[in-house]
């Protein structure tokens, strides 16, 4: 065991601050990483303040971050992935059961024992719990360990790892492309990545936002049209037009208004985890055979998959840098839908802690 800095919550009523955490002694199949820029995903509020109580209850401390990128310092003996050097990436999961069919199909993040999540799982290691990103160094087994590809900008690749991956994955599952008409619901982290990818996936990409200011960013990332979802008569006329539509928004809202939008067996994800329940009218599903459904993030093999894409396309995140010490006015910000559109923490601010 190891004492670095981190940054992270005591309590759900308290704000983040620095603190001091353990983390274990790296086995032969561990890369330790020392993180160089981390994400700021709405889950990482929604757990810090422990929103998702009745799903997935927050342990503290709890350190967040599952969006890192940094540089290899050391490696086990059996890793065959990495050297000391090397750039590398986690990101949501850090382990797994790795024996039934979806560990095995590497969609880890479907584990019949549930993976272990970067932060607030239990953590087979030290028995205490999973503490993120938010922090010094990361040591953590090759498996779940990302390859970083060379030509980005490292800071924009952060985001990929929880943003990219958990639009990616939906948007290729559903097989998005030329000749679609798809609907992004919510320009954030999320949602300004998935309008990339569908963009880059060759669809017709429409933007369903409640913030008038951000049309012009959404036609530069790649929106052909923007509704602004709180005029009915700019919805209306999107009536069953829509063959796929994926909602990334972190709070209450109605689905039922979306779901008019499908066309006869269209599909509308949710990749977006409010902290309440959702209400959904069962009529809006029945007339037109239309699917509800939702996606969590990806597995390794697809999180690589990703990654490689987005360094053949030139594709990052759009960001804002903050240092550790602004992250509790970028959580308030983040309540506000106020971020273009990712807030990235440079970690090398957590020295002066
Ligand atoms: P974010 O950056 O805060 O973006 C959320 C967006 O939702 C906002 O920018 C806003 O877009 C829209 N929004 C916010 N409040 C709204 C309201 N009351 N009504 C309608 N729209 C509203 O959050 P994020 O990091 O992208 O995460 C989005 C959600 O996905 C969170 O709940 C997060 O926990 C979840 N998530 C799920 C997975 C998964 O595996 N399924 C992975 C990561 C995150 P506009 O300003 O454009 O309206
Ligand atoms: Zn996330």
């Amino acid at each position: 065991m190891n004492s670095i800095k981190a940054f992270g919550a005591s309590a759900e009523t308290s704000p983040l601050a620095a603190t001091t955490i353990e983390r274990r002694a790296d086995t032969d199949r561990d890369v330790r990483i020392d993180i160089l820029f981390c994400g700021v995903c709405h889950s990482d509020l929604h757990q810090a303040r422990n929103e998702w109580r009745d799903f997935m209850p927050t342990q503290y401390p709890c350190v967040p971050g599952h969006e890192i990128v940094g540089r290899v310092s050391s490696v086990g003996s059996a890793v065959t992935k990495f050297k000391k050097g090397d750039l590398a990436a986690v990101g949501c999961m850090v382990d797994s059961c790795g024996e039934c069919a979806a560990c095995k199909a590497n969609e880890e993040m479907y584990c019949v024992k549930q993976a272990t999540f970067t932060y607030n799982s239990p953590d087979p290691h030290t028995g205490g719990h999973t503490l993120g990103g938010y922090s010094e160094a990361i040591v953590v087994d090759e498996k779940f360990a990302l390859k970083v590809p060379k030509n980005l900008d490292l800071a924009g690749v952060a985001p990929l790892l929880c943003a990219g991956i958990t639009t990616y994955s939906p948007l290729r599952n559903w097989k998005v492309g030329p000749g679609q008409k798809v609907g992004i619901v919510g320009l954030g982290g999320l949602g300004h990545m998935a309008v990339k990818f569908a963009k880059a996936f060759g669809a017709e990409v429409v933007l369903f936002t409640t913030s008038p200011n951000k049309t012009e960013d959404a036609l530069r990332l790649g929106a052909s049209q923007v509704v602004l979802s709180k005029d009915p008569e700019q919805m209306a006329a999107h009536t069953g037009t829509f063959d796929f539509i994926l909602d990334a928004v972190s709070a209450d809202h109605d689905v039922n208004a979306y779901i008019n939008l499908l066309k006869k067996d269209g599909t509308m994800c949710l990749v977006g985890a409010p902290e309440k329940p959702l209400a959904v009218a069962s009529f809006a599903l029945i007339f037109g055979r239309k699917r509800l459904s939702g996606s969590a993030i990806g597995g390794t093999e697809e999180t690589q998959e990703m990654l490689d894409f987005c360094g053949k396309h030139g594709i990052t995140s759009d960001i804002e840098i903050i240092p550790i010490q602004k992250i509790n006015e970028a959580y308030d910000r983040l309540v506000k839908s106020d971020v273009k559109y990712r807030f990235v923490i440079d970690m090398a601010s957590l020295a002066a802690a």
